[in-house]
Parts: structure tokens; C-alpha cells; sequence
């Protein structure tokens, strides 16, 4: 079940058909992302979706997903009662190793300290037909990349890295736990139909340059929220000219610029890849279909009539680029790197370079790098800077290995980590003294350099370039070093100027691994138990969500009107909390701590009305909870934007919240509450905010006649006996009115599997 090739020939069946059909119907001719899309809609489309507007049923072809957003996808998963996943999926765990020391101890730690998260992952998978990757087996978009990635599929997986398999042809999106549980569970998945942004390549990188380089750069032009809502599609000749693993880091880092996903057409360097990793038989399956599997003749030579925007950059005139610090869009041309540095003061001389990720982790990226480290001992030239290698999965390490290369990198000095996420996601014990300047930088070949990303410390600079740039540097130490123009001192006082890096696409004698790290689901799960010990702090088997009692909702208490902006992350927050991201009880600890309380400005701070005390959020509405009393939460404008997380929609519901009810939602949540059974009203009148009062008891009426389209009324009784009577709006479709009276849209895919 976790390779499919049965299904990626039913894909490229289909493909044809409903190829010819989008065009005929659209009237023109497609760009390969509208040929995707369209292929795998889940009802055939009577015109044109509008781009950046329409909301879009699809059926994704995979599912992916990593250790710490697996956790609480599986445990929702389990509610649907199903024996198996609906689609081929995997479970990669590589968020949770810390890097300390190196591979060997360091992944031994982890396995004791995520035992059972670790147990639960691998007995959930075994048991559902889940394709399981062990810790050390690899980051898993590098994974997907080598094992599951195919031209012309649809892939979802909940990290926003996922877009990495765009490298091979897929459209393939980062999502929320709740998004892949449901297409896990045989529902369809909906999407904002992305506008689109063609990138065209000309020319051919050379030298220093690399496939880093053209993110680097089209980072610096559309900025981090450049992407948003929209998807890159690369084409033209330089596109054809990069290796496949070169496309991966390209759309890896597409994340970055906030886009929905990035693209390139399928070409020789995706077939030479398919049949490098030992997927011939995919190689030949796309070869018979490639002219579906690119954007029409037409759009490649009038790009501007097709796409929403276009770029155009010449990799022959590309430099070498630095980004940062702090933010991945501050893109500087290595020539001008050295003065920035100087100019804005940032620590000249940084503490560590750092290769690898799953973004820059390639055969190629380790060989043009390893090229450099040997031509340093060759000429005794020593790094002046720690020097850290994370491969990107077990196959890479083996070959890089087999082939000498970690052994040029050891022979710099590089601790070679294991084959995990580690400083890319701040699971880094850095060994800093105390006595250090708080101030400092690092430079690594990862894709984010936000504040405390890498190590927790808003002290750190850290830039991004490519690696074998990373490489050079490490040896000098030195931001303003310019491997292009410079020399470096060597341990005998000559000037040594270094070698252009060179590399090689893919091993001479092919890839090679003995032990994956994979663990292949049981054919019949039926009698696997799913390993969850009652006394664990970290994972808690979910209970199904009680349905809609059938009468409208009276007597809830306000538990908070909350003023301002207010995302995701202010309904659950990250950091420490995250450990609980698979005990919603735990985790439901955090439930609206960030939020500000419009009646006395502060956050975490509310009314129990029953006590008429102030206290926390969450002990407010546990209080609540346990006198069995309803509460509804009230906002302000786009509640819930920022990341996907379901916690934010679960948390309230566990906790007996009833209604959520604001001036606008953030379309994502606002789904995310209807998926967990929740009311999600929005007010008729914005100014009816103003009349909630901090003491209001409320009822929500005409529930019995809930209907798509239908208007509600919500009751607030003030303190002093007088009343508001509002109206408000909703979006629930007929099948989501379903999902509130069932309790939750998995209680009705389990009565539908039951029945
Ligand atoms: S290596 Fe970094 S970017 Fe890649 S999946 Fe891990 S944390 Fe995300």
C-alpha cells in the first residue's frame, strides 16, 4: 500500500481524458498545474474555476506525513473506524531527533526519549496499511522524493515542505492533520485554485552557481508573502538544463515565499532520476504520457497570456546568493554580501556552517560539496568554523559513504549528524559558552532562518546559501569571504584560492542502502493493537465528539470576546506545548492563552462567571465544563489565520466550547471547526460585536431548521435583564450541517464504514 504503481497507472490512464476534457472546457490552452488539478478533481468541472476565488474538491493521489504532525492526524484517523488508509500514505519520523553529538548517540537518545510516540507511530501504521519510516531512515520530503514521487500526482502532506516533490513533476501540498486524516478516511480535499506565477529559465548554471541560487533569488524578488495563494511553475530550457534533486530544492523553498506549491514540467533529468532511484517502471509509465505531463506548447511560448505573473531569469548570469539574516527573502548577490555585512554590523565571523536538510541534501549537493572539502585537505586548508552534515535519508548517507564523500567532510572536521531534521528545526543542543558574545551568526544550506529556527536564540544571524557555498566558507569562518574572488590562508601561510565545486547528478554506481529504515504495514491489520499506554503525558486515544442534542443551545456562558488579531497560534500555541500535540487534554491546557480579552486588554485573563473570580482560559472553561455548561467564544476579524493546525479547532470542542462566533474567519479554521462538530457563526452586523457584554448568558436559535444558506439568531442577556437579539451568518454546506448534528464529521464516516 505504500507504493502504489497500480495507482499511478490508474492516474496516468486517466490522464488523457480528462486532459482533453479541461482544455475543451476552459477553451484554451493549460498550463501543467491546471492540467493537474483538473485531472484530479473529484466532480468533473462545467467551467473554469476562477483563480485566487473558487474552492476546489480534489482527490490527492498520496498522503505524507512526519512524526509530530502524524500524532494527533492518526489518532483522528482511528475515529473513522476504516481498516485501512483510503489512499498509499507513509509516516516518517524525523522531526523529534535532537542533535547533540552525532548519529549514532544522538539517534540512540532520541529512541529512548519518543519510545512511545515512536511505538505508536509504527503500531498505528502497522495496523492501518501505513508505510512506516523509522527514526534515522531520513527527512521525509527527501524520502518521498526518492520512493513515492511521481510526475503528475497529487500529494498532501502535513509539513509545509511537502511542495518538495514538485522537483519531480507533482503538485504536492503542505497541510493540517485534520486535511490528511480526512483524505485518509476516503473524503475528498479542498483548495483555493491557486493563480499562477510562470517562472522561466534560460540559460544554464555554471561555476559556483547552483539550483539554490534561482530560489535564493526568486525569493529576493516576490518576498515571503509573495506566493501566497499561488503556484510556481517552472519551465524553459534552464528548467530542463537542473538535476531533478536541483527542482526539489527549488520548490522545497518555494515554502518560503508562502506559495502553495512550486512545479516543473516532467523532462529527461526526471526520467534519468526515476530510473537512478530504481523506478523504471514509473519512468516508462510518464514517458508514455509526457506530453500531459507538460504545460501546452502554446503557454511555454506566450507565458504572459496564461499565467498571473511571470519572472524570467537567465541561470547563466545567475551569482551565488546569501539570504538573511532573520528572514529568507533578504537575498544578497555574493558580490554584494560583504558589504552588507560590514554595513549592517552582523557577527563577521560565524560559528558554524551547516549542510544537509531535507532541502539541499542530494547526491549532487554532497558531491560538489565533499569536492571542496577534498581540494582543502589537499592544500591543507582547515575550517575555521564548526562544520555540521545532516544527509537526507539513509540511502543518501549509505552512498555518500560508500563513495567516500563523508569521509572528505570528516576529514574537514564535520560532525555528521543523523538522518533527521536536528538544527533545521531547532532540535540542536548547541555548545555555546556563556562567556560567548550573545551576538552571533551561522550559515547553513537549509530554507529557514527566522529567529531562533535553528537554535532557540534570537541572538543567532542565521544565513542561507548553497551548500558547497556553506562549505567554502566554513573553511574561511568569515561572512565576507568570496569564494569567487578571495583566497584563503593555509596552515603553511600560502594563499590558496579554491576550485570551482564540482558534481555529479547521481552515484556513478548507482544509489545503494542496506537497511532503509522501512517497515512494511501488515497485509491484515485487524489483530495489531495500536500501542498507547493510559498513563502517557504525550498521546491520549481520542473518544468520539458527542452529536448535537437536537434542540437549539441555550444558557452558554461568554467565556471570552477576544479583541484583535487572533490565529491559530493564539488558539494554540507552539513551543513547549507542541510535545502535546498528541494528548489533546494536555495540550488543551494552551486553548486561547494568546488571546487578548477585549474586557481588560490582557490575554489569559477571564471572567468565570460562575465565581465571578478572573482566572485562565482554560480553567474557566474546564470549570464550565465540569458543571456540564455550554460557552461560546466571540472574535474579531479573520479568527484563526496562520498555520493549519487542527489543535485549534479540537481544543474548544473538548472542552465544551459550543459556538465560535466573529466578524470574519480564516476560511482554513473556520473548516477546521465544522470538520470537529463546532458552530462557526459569523455576525450579520459586525457592530453587534460591540454589544456583548462580559457577563452575557446566550442562546443559539433555529438550529432545528439549520440549513445551507439559512440565517440564525443568537440571544445575549445582559447582566442587568435587558437583551440583544442578533443575526448571524454561517457557510455550511448540506453535508457539513451533517457533520455539526453527527458531532463531527469522522463520527459520520464511522457510522457510514459501521453501516
Ligand atoms: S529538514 Fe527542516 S525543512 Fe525539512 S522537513 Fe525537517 S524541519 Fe522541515
Amino acid at each position: 500500500m505504500a507504493f502504489d504503481f497500480d495507482m499511478i497507472k490508474a492516474v496516468y490512464g486517466n490522464l488523457p481524458d480528462r486532459v482533453a476534457a479541461a482544455r475543451r472546457m476552459v477553451g484554451r490552452p493549460l498550463t501543467l498545474t491546471e492540467k493537474i488539478l483538473y485531472s484530479h478533481l473529484t466532480h468533473a468541472a462545467n467551467k473554469p474555476y476562477e483563480r485566487g476565488k473558487s474552492y476546489v474538491e480534489f482527490n490527492p493521489d498520496r498522503v505524507a506525513m512526519q512524526d509530530a504532525t502524524a500524532q494527533m492526524a492518526l489518532l483522528q484517523f482511528m475515529q473513522a473506524g476504516r481498516p485501512k488508509v483510503a489512499v498509499p500514505s507513509t509516516v516518517h519520523c524525523d522531526h523529534l531527533i535532537q542533535a547533540e553529538v552525532g548519529a549514532k548517540k544522538d539517534l540512540t537518545v532520541a529512541l529512548e526519549k519518543n519510545k512511545e510516540v515512536y511505538d505508536f507511530l509504527s503500531s498505528v501504521s502497522n495496523k492501518y496499511g501505513i508505510g512506516f519510516w523509522k527514526p534515522g531512515a531520513g527527512i521525509i520530503h527527501q524520502v518521498v522524493l526518492e520512493q513515492y514521487a511521481f510526475p503528475g500526482g497529487l500529494l498532501i502532506g502535513t509539513d509545509s515542505h511537502t511542495v518538495n516533490a514538485g522537483g519531480l513533476g507533482m503538485i504536492a501540498i503542505g497541510v493540517g492533520g485534520a486535511d490528511a486524516c480526512d483524505v485518509m478516511a476516503g473524503l475528498p480535499w479542498e483548495l483555493k485554485f491557486p493563480k499562477l506565477i510562470g517562472v522561466k529559465l534560460t540559460g544554464k548554471l555554471s561555476g559556483w552557481a547552483s539550483a539554490k541560487d534561482v530560489i535564493l533569488k526568486v525569493a529576493g524578488i516576490l518576498t515571503v508573502k509573495g506566493g501566497t495563494d499561488k503556484i510556481l511553475e517552472y519551465f524553459g530550457p534552464g528548467a530542463e538544463s537542473l538535476s531533478c534533486t536541483g527542482k526539489g530544492t527549488i520548490c522545497n523553498m518555494g515554502a518560503e515565499i508562502g506559495a502553495t506549491t512550486s512545479i516543473f514540467c516532467y523532462d529527461n533529468k526526471m526520467s534519468e532520476y526515476l530510473i537512478g532511484t530504481k523506478r523504471s517502471d514509473v519512468a516508462s509509465a510518464a514517458d508514455a504520457v509526457a506530453e500531459h505531463l507538460r504545460g501546452d506548447k502554446e503557454v511555454y511560448e506566450n507565458p504572459e497570456k496564461y499565467f498571473d505573473e511571470v519572472i524570467e531569469i537567465n541561470l547563466s548570469e545567475l551569482e551565488p546568493h546569501v539570504n538573511g539574516p532573520f528572514t529568507p527573502d533578504l537575498a544578497w548577490p555574493i558580490s554584494k554580501f560583504k558589504q552588507a555585512v560590514l554595513d549592517s554590523n552582523w557577527p563577521r565571523y560565524f560559528e558554524a556552517g551547516l549542510i544537509g536538510s531535507c532541502t539541499n541534501s542530494s547526491y549532487e549537493d554532497l558531491t560538489r560539496s565533499a569536492s571542496i572539502a577534498r581540494f582543502a585537505a589537499k592544500n591543507n586548508l582547515k575550517a575555521k568554523a564548526e562544520f555540521i552534515v545532516t544527509p537526507g535519508s539513509e540511502q543518501v548517507r549509505f552512498t555518500a559513504q560508500r563513495d567516500g564523500l563523508l569521509n572528505d567532510f570528516e576529514n574537514m572536521g564535520a560532525m555528521v549528524l543523523a538522518n533527521a531534521c536536528g538544527p533545521c528545526i531547532g532540535q540542536w543542543a548547541r555548545h555555546r559558552k556563556s562567556s560567548e558574545e550573545p551576538k552571533n551568526s551561522i550559515i547553513t544550506s537549509y530554507n529557514r532562518n527566522f529567529a531562533k529556527r535553528n537554535d532557540g536564540d534570537p541572538n543567532t544571524h542565521a544565513f542561507v546559501a548553497s551548500p558547497e557555498l556553506v562549505t567554502a566558507m566554513t573553511l574561511a569562518g568569515d561572512l565576507c569571504f568570496n569564494p569567487m574572488t578571495d583566497t584563503l590562508k593555509n596552515e603553511n601561510g600560502q594563499e590558496v584560492k579554491l576550485e570551482e565545486p564540482q558534481g555529479l547528478e547521481m552515484p556513478l554506481k548507482g544509489y545503494a542502502v542496506e537497511d532503509a529504515g522501512y517497515q512494511e504495514p501488515a497485509k491484515d491489520g485487524s489483530m495489531v493493537q495500536v500501542a498507547v499506554s493510559p498513563t502517557s503525558d504525550r498521546l491520549q486515544l481520542l473518544d468520539p465528539f458527542p452529536a448535537w442534542e437536537g434542540v437549539d443551545l441555550k444558557g452558554l456562558l461568554l467565556l471570552i470576546k477576544v479583541k484583535g488579531k487572533c490565529t491559530t497560534d493564539h488558539i494554540s500555541m507552539a513551543g513547549p506545548w507542541l510535545k502535546y500535540r498528541g494528548h489533546l487534554d494536555n495540550i488543551s491546557n494552551n486553548m486561547l492563552i494568546g488571546a487578548l480579552n477585549a474586557f481588560n486588554g490582557k490575554a489569559d485573563s477571564v471572567k468565570n462567571q460562575v465565581t465571578k473570580q478572573y482566572d485562565s482560559v482554560p480553567n474557566v472553561q474546564r470549570s464550565y465544563k465540569a458543571s456540564r455548561i455550554g460557552s461560546i467564544v466571540v472574535g474579531d476579524e479573520n479568527y484563526g489565520e496562520g498555520s493549519s493546525r487542527e489543535h485549534a479547532a479540537m481544543e474548544p470542542r473538548f472542552l465544551g466550547v459550543r459556538a465560535i462566533l466573529v466578524k470574519s474567519f480564516a476560511r482554513i479554521h473556520e473548516t477546521n471547526l465544522k470538520k470537529q462538530g463546532m458552530l462557526a457563526l459569523t455576525f450579520a452586523n459586525k457592530e453587534d460585536y460591540d454589544r456583548i457584554q462580559e457577563d452575557d448568558t446566550i442562546d443559539i436559535l433555529g438550529l432545528t431548521e439549520f440549513a445551507p444558506g439559512s440565517q440564525l439568531k443568537v440571544v445575549f442577556h445582559h447582566i442587568d435583564g435587558s437583551r440583544d437579539i442578533v443575526t448571524v451568518n454561517h457557510s455550511y454546506n448540506a453535508n457539513q450541517i451533517e457533520w455539526f448534528k453527527a458531532g463531527g464529521a469522522l463520527n459520520i464516516i464511522r457510522a457510514q464504514v459501521e453501516g
